[in-house]
């Protein structure tokens, strides 16, 4: 078969191919145990015992306590819990804390509790991405009802100090948040060893399905529940127990807990052979964001000259997947809010790329994208440099090597 009959999928960070000993172990719970865990007989609640061990296998993977998760149906929803929890439990606090470059589940929620009257103070970042921690301090106020502040980004994978962050927030009697969607299952997390108040994943990151997620809340931590119903979570979430992804997430947890180290080694190596190759490969491009300090899997990449919408249309033709962080707003393409608050020229971040691994990606895909992404760029520019853009011997994107012509 040639490449071009099969996905080449690199675009791990916007979801993951669910697992087959993950489908192999949600099945039984669509066909035979298919009862309501919260039901008074045998067929329906002896199943809570298979939600026990699900919860044990999330909790084993940030070192958690089972009692401290609480089954969400997205990282959404777990990120829109906290913010939720944090202001209901201190009415007399109206401030929240997050950055500007946090996924959309919290800056539109955020933008959201700003028309109901909260204040949320956005933090820069700087060219690499990273943050200035001082400025976290600074801008902790009395009323500081939440900080929230993701461990790892998803457009360019950069990891945030979160252990530190969450130290600064406990010293000054702070809630502190952390959106772990795509660190979990890729960076090492021990929740017992940081002050983090809360934590949100999500399954589909880490080849469980779509449609389910967890939040941690670490004990005495006051938290007021989002969606309420039938006292489901300890009355912590309402709503009937999503039995077979619920057993889902808990074999893909285990699962990323136990390969952890070998995964994230094999996929290391893999990510930094495609970016060296692109960036060796392709002039007037660059990395976009820290080159230590960010995800195994994640490389994110801009080039003078073509709008990345274009590339990513002829990439599909060719069987690969991949993404962009611009998003289509009013009719026009607006560049990514994270490439943008890291100081780049909107020219240049709607020209940027982000290619994310996962653990079925082989040597023969990045092979692939390596053969198959110069041309494109090439022809591209035959086209757009000619006409609008002035040629550049060099783009500089902060933290990142520069690659000249
Ligand atoms: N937070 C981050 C950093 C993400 O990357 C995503 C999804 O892309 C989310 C939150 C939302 O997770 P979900 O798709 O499970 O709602």
């Amino acid at each position: 078969m040639s490449q071009s009959e099969k996905t080449c999928y690199l675009d791990n960070n916007a979801t993951t191919r669910v697992a087959p000993e993950v489908v192999e172990a949600m099945m039984p719970y669509f066909t035979e145990n298919w009862g309501n865990p919260s039901a008074a007989y045998g067929f329906g609640n002896r199943l809570t015992k298979d939600l026990d061990a699900a919860r044990e296998q999330v909790a084993t993977l940030i070192n958690a306590e089972p009692r401290e998760i609480i089954f969400t149906s997205c990282g959404t929803e777990s990120n829109n819990s906290a913010f939720h929890a944090a202001l209901i439990t201190q009415p007399e606090k109206r401030h929240i804390v997050t950055t500007k470059v946090e996924h959309a589940a919290n800056i539109a929620y955020s933008e959201q509790l700003k028309k109901q009257g909260c204040e949320v103070t956005f933090l820069p970042v700087e060219p690499d991405g990273s943050i200035d921690l001082h400025l976290l301090e600074l801008a902790i106020r009395p009323d500081t009802a939440l900080v929230s502040m993701m461990w790892a980004n998803n457009e360019t994978g950069v990891l945030f100090p979160i252990y530190e962050a969450a130290a600064i927030c406990r010293s000054k009697g702070v809630l502190f948040h952390t959106d772990a969607v795509q660190a979990a299952g890729k960076v090492d997390i021990d929740v017992k060893l940081t002050e983090v108040s809360m934590l949100s994943i999500s399954g589909h990151k880490l080849n469980a399905p779509k449609g389910v997620g967890a939040l941690f809340v670490k004990r005495r931590t006051p938290y007021e529940s989002f969606i309420t119903g039938g006292g489901q979570e300890r009355g912590r979430r309402g709503g009937t127990y999503n039995v077979p992804y619920i057993i889902g997430m808990g074999i893909a947890a285990e699962m990323a807990h136990f390969h952890l180290t070998r995964d994230v080694h094999r996929v290391r190596t893999l990510r930094d052979r495609m970016e060296e190759g692109i960036l060796k490969r392709i002039k007037v491009s660059c990395r976009n964001g820290s080159h230590d300090l960010r995800l195994p899997n994640t490389c994110n990449v801009c080039f003078h000259g073509v709008e990345a919408e274009a590339v990513l249309m002829l990439l599909d033709k060719a069987g690969i997947c991949a993404s962009s962080g611009s998003a289509c707003k009013t009719g026009s393409i607006e560049p990514s809010h994270v490439l943008t608050a890291m100081g780049l020229r909107p020219s240049l971040a709607r020209g940027a790329l982000r290619f994310s691994l996962g653990v079925y990606n082989t040597e023969e895909d990045v092979d692939y994208l390596l053969e198959t992404l110069p041309p494109i760029i090439d022809k591209l520019r035959e086209v757009t440099l000619e006409t609008d853009v002035e040629p550049i011997e060099s783009i500089e994107s902060g933290g990142s090597t520069v690659v000249s012509a």
